[in-house]
């Protein structure tokens, strides 16, 4: 059997978005499974468009991504001489053939056909051009295009994809195409199938747009005598308004390096994106690594557009609700230990890194991300979650203020007493600082939620958070003592 050959080949023109990456994904889960080599091959031959900012961009995000290749980087700009190779072979085949008409030429004819709404396609002047015409036009400089003759008659060109099926395209649908410009340089379509000829690809899986040039490239691998790889064409990704997703349209909202910098675990994010268009019978939603590969096969794509949920006008989300729910899941699931250097970098990011917390303070650092990673959903929440506990400078809430603490004036008096009665607690547990909270809400026939939301406000500037009494405990004896005795300054 042969190996399994995949590539991946984005044109670096930009950041990886939503859809490249789900490209990449699936062929990597596709290749991982079948035990093949992916192939990443930089498009770079619109140099107009294409940066090196942008190749390393898309080099960092698939590194993060954790989507792995076997050969490359290769850059397509390297091989031009080798596309314009394989035209010339063309030539000499039979293939292609040279054409001198000029663009003025052929705007003409084409006008001519409009008018008459006839076919647009290049009649084929220069077809059959006997040898001597051909040398005649050369001897005069005329410049020329090349073409692929594309069989005539009856026939058609036909593929099964792996996803829609049976494809089939007539010939006399296909004009005899440009495959070399008139200045020498080779067309994409050329150029993308010779370097997939060269570095041998089994299986071609890209989106549904690169579809219009399969049958076209298909008769380029058969006039090269080369064998003909499957082809998967994915569904597009749209947004919930229908359009494609992208860069121009979307912004930074697409791009990988968001939902890095959002807080999302790269395998949670990977997870999500092979959910876009792809599915199992059980609709499951949650897959480790291993699962996915394990589950994964092209037969199961969708041919329906898939639909990724840009939250662009929506304060409340900013992004899918879906992705957002599955990181949580990861982010709440795995061990402290794996999350601990995501939250590492946040919490320097966000200035309240403190170098003990992998020292000394470690044990007691992990048990309190364990703590709150219940009120988490991305790796930046940690900063405003996690403030009150990693940070003596926290903000309390204006909301939280007036609802748990000025609504209750007895509370001025009440902090300090509970100040002195946390500090005599001598072993500062849960169940010691409940009794102590709920007997003097008894004492004072007050209710004990009244002092436990007042506490929690002073002690961690907010209004809702873990169970307050593992809350005390994660603070510390010390540090609730004392933020207690300045709570009667909230009330100036
Ligand atoms: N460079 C093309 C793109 O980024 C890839 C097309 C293909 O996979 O053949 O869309």
């Amino acid at each position: 059997m042969t190996e399994v050959r995949t590539r991946f080949p984005p044109s670096p023109t930009g950041y990886l978005h939503i859809g490249g990456a789900r490209t990449a994904i699936f062929n990597w889960l596709f290749t991982q499974k079948a035990g093949g080599k992916l192939i990443l091959r930089i498009e770079d031959t619109d140099e107009e468009r294409s940066s090196e900012e942008s190749i390393q961009g898309i080099i960092e995000s698939l590194k993060w991504l954790g989507v792995t290749w076997d050969e490359g980087p290769y850059f397509q700009s390297q091989f031009i001489d080798e596309h314009v190779a394989a035209a010339q072979r063309l030539l000499e085949s039979g293939h292609a053939y040279k054409c001198f008409c000029t663009k003025e030429a052929l705007e003409e004819k084409r006008e001519e056909a409009r008018k008459k709404k006839a076919d647009l396609q290049y009649d084929g002047t220069c077809r059959n051009l006997t040898p001597g015409e051909i040398k005649d036009k050369e001897a005069a400089g005329v410049p020329y295009t090349i073409r692929l003759k594309v069989p005539r008659g009856e026939g058609f060109v036909s593929f099964e994809d792996i996803v829609y099926g049976i494809i089939e395209k007539r010939f006399e649908d296909i004009e005899d195409f440009v495959i070399v410009r008139s200045n020498g340089r080779p067309l994409y379509v050329l150029s993308n199938a010779v370097d997939d000829i060269r570095d041998r690809i089994t299986h071609v899986i890209r989106g549904q747009d690169g579809l219009a040039n399969t049958p076209k490239q298909i008769l380029i691998y058969k006039a090269l005598g080369a064998p003909i790889p499957r082809f998967a064409h994915m569904s597009l990704t749209l947004d919930p308004k229908k359009a494609k997703i992208s860069k121009r349209t979307h912004g930074e909202l697409v791009a990988v390096h968001f939902y890095r910098e959002h807080g999302f675990l790269p395998w949670a994010f990977v997870n999500f994106l092979a959910l876009l268009g792809w599915s199992t019978p059980d609709s499951r939603e949650i897959f480790s690594k291993e699962e996915l590969i394990e589950a994964f096969s092209l037969e199961a794509l969708g041919r329906a557009n898939a639909v990724f949920d840009v939250k662009k006008d929506d304060p409340k989300f900013f992004t899918d609700p879906k992705a957002i729910s599955i990181n949580t899941h990861y982010l709440r699931s795995i061990s402290v230990e794996e999350l601990e250097p995501y939250i590492k970098e946040e919490l320097k990011k966000g200035g309240i890194w403190d170098p003990d917390f992998e020292g000394s303070k470690r044990d007691w650092f992990l048990r309190t991300v364990d703590l709150i990673r219940s009120r988490c959903h991305v790796t930046t929440d940690f900063v405003p979650v996690g403030r009150p506990y990693f940070s003596e400078d926290y903000p309390i809430d204006p909301k939280a203020l007036k609802k748990n603490i000025l609504k209750h004036e007895g509370l001025k008096e009440w902090f300090p007493i509970l100040a002195d009665r946390m500090q005599a607690i001598e072993t500062f547990s849960v169940e010691e600082t409940e009794r102590v909270a709920r007997e003097m809400a008894e004492e004072l026939e007050v209710k004990a939620g009244i002092l436990i939301n007042g506490m929690r406000t002073a002690i961690t500037g907010l209004v809702k958070g873990p169970g307050m009494f593992d809350v005390l405990i994660a603070i510390g004896q010390h540090r609730v003592v004392e933020r207690l005795r300045k709570a009667v300054t909230l009330f100036e």
